[in-house]
């Protein structure tokens, strides 16, 4: 009696720690899917989450130029998925009936640096929120005066840690 006992518990702290096992096991696959996401972050519905640090990023960034923006409200969707269109970053699709709707190309995304990132978010919110048309100005140097520049401008990009300010002055403030 007592060793099929002792057999039958160690058997159940057998099944605990492969149960524990294979939960933690599952636990961190299901962890590494997604980026990880800070605890206060900001929830958009309809947003794919990767997106959800730059969409409020915006709304911060406007509310320091002085403009109160709720992306939220407004109903902005966004989705990162293949474009077909060549060397297409980013669309926004304007509707009349129901929210604009930003897409983010897949490949480009999963290719492109940190400042390209809000580049091209910041770029297709300038169209879907801030409802800005192109704008393909150079300075004298032959740098992009604007985020809004078009796909086919001569300008060249600067957007970097020393640019970014005036950049971001220009979008909210042209
Ligand atoms: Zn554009």
């Amino acid at each position: 009696m007592i060793s099929s006992e002792y057999i039958n518990l160690s058997m159940q702290r057998l099944l605990f720690i492969l149960i524990l096992g294979a939960s933690l096991f599952f636990l961190f696959n299901a962890c590494q899917q997604d980026e990880p996401l800070e605890l206060d972050q900001k929830e958009y519905p309809n947003v794919d989450q990767k997106l959800w640090v730059y969409f409020e990023r915006f709304e911060e960034e406007g509310l320091r130029h002085g403009q109160e923006i709720d992306l939220i409200e407004r109903g902005i969707t966004a989705t990162i998925e293949p474009i077909t269109q060549e060397h297409v970053g980013g669309l926004c699709n304007y509707f009349s009936n129901h929210a604009n709707q930003l897409v983010i190309d897949d490949y480009i995304w999963a290719n492109t640096s940190e400042f390209q990132k809000e580049l091209i978010i910041f770029h297709e919110l300038g169209h879907c929120y801030l409802f800005r048309e192109h704008d393909d100005r150079a300075d004298s140097d032959g740098f992009c005066i604007s985020l809004m520049r078009s796909g086919n401008s001569n300008c060249i990009d600067r957007y970097n840690a020393s640019t970014r300010q005036a950049y971001l002055d220009e979008l909210f403030n042209p």
